[in-house]
């Protein structure tokens, strides 16, 4: 007898296809149902997508999207391409047509439904991971600083390292956001009264038509768990990060402290996507949430953590439904208990 998790996943795969990696070739016609349910398989992409030869990076189709992301959980995307370089990103964009394009860091702050994503979703895990020596500069007052330049697929945590490396202070309370910088610049990534926006000095992208564009500080505004861009958007490939000169033993008590403090609050051995909801103003949505009676609360596989209410947990073979369905729940009994809406901090995306 198949469990439950198991059921699923063969669901999925049967939406899917194969989740294994590209041949470029049509696959064999699945059944129209499994285990009882009605299957909805992707066409194969070749025929749509006929310059996905020209990447030199890596090409997957139909690749089940739960093997990407912190809490386990998503459909297949149609073309998951991990990019090698510049080059292989400006083909992409070249070629897309109106063919949707998703972006994807190291996954930890999304939930992608069931049915997973339409279209490109291009990953930057394998590539603009460089990190620069910091390049030091006097200021007229007050200590050093220091610019360091950074690929957008460099993880925080080993940005953060890397920093503390050259007694830089700025970023130590970063470092156990399990993301990328991308995705940390997207979403104002923070911690302990420290967010990334305060230390960015520049972002390059790459717009959606291709060309290479450098942001200023200036020309950026840093909002609670947002970075809001002028007038363009893309793909965020590097940034350059301001950090002044410190005391190396402390910065590294800092991060200690910090990171065993992370491991006793929140579910790190558990699948999950950081916070689910924003906290409020003056408040903290884990605590509102846990005051209401919801810790250990489940619907489906998810469940919310019992170390930290402002996480769900997938305690194996939970589906995005059951994640939304639990989201919504917490939202409705937290509005009739204290008459706070809860907003979600999580990106969730895809059909
Ligand atoms: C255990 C745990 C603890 C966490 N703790 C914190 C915390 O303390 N503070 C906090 O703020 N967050 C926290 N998070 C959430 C998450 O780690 C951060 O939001 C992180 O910055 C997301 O980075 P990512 O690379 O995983 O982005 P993803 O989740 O992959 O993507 C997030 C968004 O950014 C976009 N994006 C990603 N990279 C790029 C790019 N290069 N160019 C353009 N768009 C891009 C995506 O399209 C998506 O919209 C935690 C998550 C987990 C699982």
């Amino acid at each position: 007898m198949l469990n439950e998790a198991w059921k699923r996943r063969l669901i999925n795969i049967a939406h899917s296809g194969s989740g294994k990696e590209s041949q470029l070739k049509t696959r064999m016609e699945f059944p129209k149902t499994v285990l009882g349910q009605k299957i909805y398989q992707s066409k194969t992409m070749t025929n749509t997508f006929p310059w996905l030869h020209k990447i030199k990076g890596k090409v997957l189709q139909d690749e089940i999207l739960a093997g990407h992301t912190s809490i386990q959980i998503g459909g297949p995307a149609d073309v998951l391409i991990f990019p090698k370089d510049i080059r292989d990103i400006q083909t992409i964009l070249k070629n897309k047509d109106k063919t949707p394009i998703y972006i994807l860091g190291e996954g930890t702050n999304l939930l992608v439904k069931d049915r997973g994503i339409r279209g490109i979703i291009i990953s930057l895990k394998d590539c603009f991971k460089e990190i620069k020596r910091p390049l030091f500069f006097n200021k007229v007052q007050g200590a050093r600083r220091a610019v360091i330049k950074a690929g957008a697929g460099t993880k925080m945590s080993y940005l953060a390292k890397h920093a503390a490396r050259y007694s830089l202070t700025g970023i130590e309370h970063l470092v156990g956001i399990p993301g990328s910088l991308g995705g940390a610049i997207i979403m104002n990534a923070g911690a302990e009264g420290t967010e990334i926006g305060s230390v960015v000095r520049s972002i390059t992208l790459i717009n959606w038509d291709g060309k290479i564009e450098v942001l200023k500080r200036e020309n950026l505004s840093f909002e609670y768990r947002k970075t809001v861009f002028p007038n363009t958007s893309g793909i965020i490939i590097e940034s350059e990060i301001e950090l002044e000169e410190g005391d190396r033993p402390t910065i590294l008590g800092t991060m200690d402290r910090h990171l065993s403090r992370r491991s006793q609050t929140q579910p790190l051995t558990i699948p999950n996507s950081g916070s689910i909801f924003k906290n409020p103003k003056g408040d903290a949505a884990g605590k509102i949430i846990e005051s209401i009676g919801l810790k250990g609360f489940s619907i489906g596989n998810a469940g919310v953590s019992i170390r930290h209410a402002n996480f769900i947990v997938n305690k194996g073979g939970a589906t995005a439904k059951d994640v939304t369905k639990l989201i919504k729940h917490i939202q409705k009994e937290v509005k009739e208990k204290t008459g706070v809406d809860l907003q979600t901090e999580i990106v969730i995306v895809g059909d």
